[in-house]
């Protein structure tokens, strides 16, 4: 058997270099401010068509959809904003403060054509703030995705763009609707489609030749209404207060629906076509348009396959923990039942301890010890155990120390603990 196409096992090499991700992520996103929401990973579908678009790629072709036992149209989610906000509005949250940070981080589903660095199931780490449409949050949440990968020691560079709102949108669609009309024949089927349905999406259509087609297209950079260009004005200039470096990309139209005023990737050359490592921007709308309150909000997310493939690109990814502790080698049935307990008593105590559960050779536990790196091993035998005894090898100096036992397990593992320090690694 073998795991579905685009379906990944993440394996015990590899994980470490995923806690380091996201253990940096949370104390980054700790520091600016997030607090943690876990989400549920199905929802009704009609949460991502509302949100994300019915439009979109990803509603008309990438989503896991079915019908459950009871009938209803149910959902794998493809993105986290829709079910934060879904719970933002069900919990009431922006009762608590002015401004509501959260973060989740999880797996989500789309089926698209499997890559290196695109799976259809992938992971992001995906920060919504809610409650303020002030440019100064636009800047902080970029620098929070800018100071992430700093502290993972990556780099990318910043592309930002301005999608207007509801005031400017129309005089900018019918511009762009001028310009399409004349290329009508000249791209694929979907373009043409959507030129009827959602003609900014034509924008992100990954043809190459449809995206020679739009060369020279109106940007809606040009056609922003006083508010979002002085919205936008001020986002560049909190940046720049930041010291954040950017390029303004005004064909950046993403490709979700639900996105007003600030965009933004993180883009990478690094991984062939999959080059962004994270996106996000506004949704001011969003909230009201989901049946909550009117509120503004803008977040990103970051997706964790890219993060690691481009670390272990780098380097190598994280290093695997170390070896052990100490290794128990036990000789005899008693020695080995008195192991058995000791093991335990050290493992309560802090200590990464290991040892051969069935009592092989000694050699073959010597074996074991080596490799598991262990740094010391405690030798248990028949004769040093009628003596009151036990034997701490130092593995590393092979200098070896006898320690008297004592018949308590909790004693003994304190003695041990002790001798070895095992916070000095
Ligand atoms: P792309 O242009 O690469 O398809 P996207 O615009 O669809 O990305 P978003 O929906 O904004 O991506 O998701 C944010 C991040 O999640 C992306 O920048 C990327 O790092 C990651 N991501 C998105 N889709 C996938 C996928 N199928 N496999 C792995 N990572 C993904
Ligand atoms: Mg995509």
């Amino acid at each position: 058997m073998q795991a579905l196409k685009g379906f990944k096992d993440i394996l015990p090499d590899e994980s470490p270099t995923w806690q380091w991700v996201e253990a940096t992520a949370r104390s980054v996103f700790h520091r600016f401010g997030f607090g943690e929401i876990k989400v549920p990973i199905l929802e009704k579908t009609e949460l991502f068509a509302r949100s994300i678009g019915e439009a979109t790629d990803i509603v008309e072709k990438e989503m896991y959809t079915f019908i459950d036992r009871n009938g209803e149209q149910i959902t794998m989610r493809p993105e986290g904003t829709a079910s934060v906000l879904r719970a933002f509005i069900e919990h009431n949250l922006q009762a608590r403060q002015p401004l509501t940070k959260l973060y989740t981080i999880g797996p989500m589903f789309r089926h698209e054509r499997p890559q290196k660095g695109r799976l259809r199931q992938f992971h992001q780490m995906s920060v919504e703030a809610i409650g303020s449409d002030h440019p100064r949050l636009d800047a902080e949440i970029i620098a929070m995705a800018w100071q992430l990968l700093a502290e993972l020691g990556l780099s990318a560079s910043l592309q930002i763009n301005s999608l207007g709102c509801p005031a400017c949108r129309p005089a900018y669609r019918q511009a762009l609707l001028d310009f399409l009309a004349a290329r009508q024949d000249k791209v694929c089927d979907d373009c043409k489609r959507r030129s009827a349905t959602n003609p900014l999406r034509v924008l992100d259509c990954k043809s190459a030749h449809c995206q020679e087609q739009y060369q020279g297209a109106p940007m809606i950079l040009d056609h922003l209404c006083a508010g979002c260009a002085e919205h936008f004005a001020a986002v560049k200039s909190s940046l720049d207060q930041l010291g954040i470096p950017y390029g303004v990309n005004g064909f950046m139209v993403r490709g979700l629906d639900y996105y007003t005023r600030t965009t933004f990737e993180l883009l990478t050359n690094a991984l062939g076509a999959q080059s962004a490592v994270g996106a996000g921007g506004r949704y001011d709308g969003l909230i009201e348009q989901l049946g909550g309150p009117k509120l503004p909000g803008i977040g990103f997310a970051m997706g964790m396959e890219r993060l690691t493939l481009l670390l272990e690109q780098q380097n190598g990814g994280a290093t695997p923990s170390q070896g052990i502790d100490c290794f128990v080698a036990a000789l005899g049935d008693a020695a080995l039942e008195r192991a058995f307990s000791l093991l335990h008593a050290l493992r309560g105590k802090g200590v990464k301890a290991a040892m051969d559960l069935e009592g092989k050779s000694l050699k073959s536990q010597m074996k074991q010890a080596d490799r598991l790196q262990a740094r010391y091993t405690l030798i248990l035998g028949e004769e040093e155990l009628a003596k009151g005894e036990a034997m701490l090898r130092d593995m590393a100096t092979k200098a070896q120390e006898n320690i008297s036992m004592s018949a308590d397990n909790a004693a003994m593992a304190t003695t041990i603990l002790t001798k070895i320090h095992p916070e000095q690694k």
